[in-house]
């Protein structure tokens, strides 16, 4: 069985090029449809009744944005199975209020200090007798609070990840955010590559890759930018420094934009100059890994199968030991979200997912290489959302 990779031939040439990759994330930008915030909760009711609970306290704030699109540093949402229950404190009144109503969230609201906001939570929890916590999020500390103090009369779950396991798959909203900020970093990558050839320091392109992107509309970027050359690129995740980018190097290059909170995340490695014989080899084995990672990504294969497609091939070529790291991870609010692609995880692939792919071989003597695409998972393959050429030689 073969999947199917749905790449856009179009799109693709488009990527290549400074202008055309430009224009289609201009295009995608400003094509954005709208998200249906609202009708997320319904699943995250259903999940907590599942899980034997009569309402959830969502403490990750990434898990309140998901569900309400607030975006501010500080709220509370208590999910109860007829009403949202959110609080946040005075630097967010304004905001919150437009944030839900933009959204479309209809949800009770106070806007108080911590006192206030812990009364309105108490008076709205009254009653319960199960109510579920995050337990990867929630402290120690935390945990003792609410236990002695907020909700001595309900029994605390230590719920596990029902928010973000939800969150794994993407709605049509989502994956055009993702799409777009994949499209800016194509976009970005295109416009300062030959730049390379003029020797700048690896900071030096690190910045006018994130400037490039700010440029063509990303809020910002989804991590630190990696930028890697020649000894340097055998750190899988060096960060940029003084070091010049001259002929010979091999030069990673990891980063990612985002858009409306989406992360966007890809790693080419382009050769400046020509390429030794090994580096040479270094680059088609990790392509060919790469490919036969995406090649076996599809809805319902577990990711232990895709971390087994990349590996399977640097195995063979002898670079086991120095492919060091896992195959992927999933992408979204987060720039590492699960499912994690890794020998190790226990994971099946959801149509909808936004994974990405990324194997490498690290050697200290000839530098790095790691190719690396986002991609969504579809029924039967699926589509490739980075789409900037792999394999250029820089020359
Ligand atoms: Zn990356
Ligand atoms: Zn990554």
């Amino acid at each position: 069985m073969s999947n199917v990779i749905r790449t856009d031939t179009e799109a693709l040439a488009a990527a290549a090029d400074p202008a055309g990759s430009a224009a289609r994330a201009a295009q995608l930008l400003a094509t954005l449809p709208d998200m249906d915030v609202a009708a997320r909760a319904a699943g995250v009711r259903d999940a907590v009744a599942a899980a034997g609970c009569d309402a959830l306290l969502v403490t990750r704030l990434v898990n309140v944005r998901w569900l309400t699109g607030f975006t501010g540093s500080a709220a509370l949402l208590l999910v109860l199975p007829d009403e949202l229950v959110f609080t946040t404190d005075g630097r967010y009144g304004e905001q919150s209020e437009q944030q839900l109503a933009a959204a479309g969230v209809d949800a009770r609201r106070t806007v108080a200090g911590a006192d206030g906001q812990k009364q309105a939570v108490l008076a709205a929890a009254a009653g319960l007798k199960k109510l579920g916590l995050e337990a990867e999020a929630v402290t120690w500390g935390q945990q003792r609070r609410y236990d002695a103090d907020w909700f001595p009369d309900a029994e605390l779950v230590a719920t596990d990840a029902l928010v973000d396991r939800l969150r794994q798959t993407k709605d049509a909203g989502e994956v055009a955010r993702i799409e777009a900020a994949c499209a800016v970093a194509d976009a970005a990558l295109a416009s300062v590559r030959r730049r390379l050839l003029e020797q700048p320091t690896e900071a030096e392109f690190g910045l006018e890759l994130d400037t490039a992107m700010r440029r063509l509309g990303a809020e910002g970027t989804s991590f630190e930018t990696i930028i890697a050359a020649g000894p340097n690129g055998a750190m899988p995740h060096h960060r940029p420094g003084t070091r010049r980018i001259v002929e010979g190097d091999l030069v990673v290059i990891d980063f990612g934009s985002t858009v409306d909170g989406y992360c966007s995340d890809m790693t080419r490695t382009l050769m400046v100059g020509e390429p030794t014989a090994t580096q040479a080899r270094m680059l088609d084995v990790v392509a060919a890994s790469q490919q036969a990672g995406v090649e076996a990504v599809a809805a319902g294969v577990d990711v232990a199968a895709v971390d087994k497609a990349c590996r399977d091939i640097i195995d063979e070529a002898g670079w086991g030991e120095a492919f060091s790291h896992s195959t992927g991870h999933g992408v979204g609010l987060e720039i590492h979200e699960d499912p994690r692609v890794a020998a190790t995880g226990a994971a099946t692939l959801a149509p909808g997912a936004v994974v990405t792919v990324e194997p490498g071989v690290y050697l200290p003597e000839h530098g790095g290489v790691r190719i690396e695409d986002t991609v969504v998972v579809t029924s039967d393959g699926c589509r490739p959302l980075t789409l900037a050429p792999k394999l250029v030689a820089v020359a």
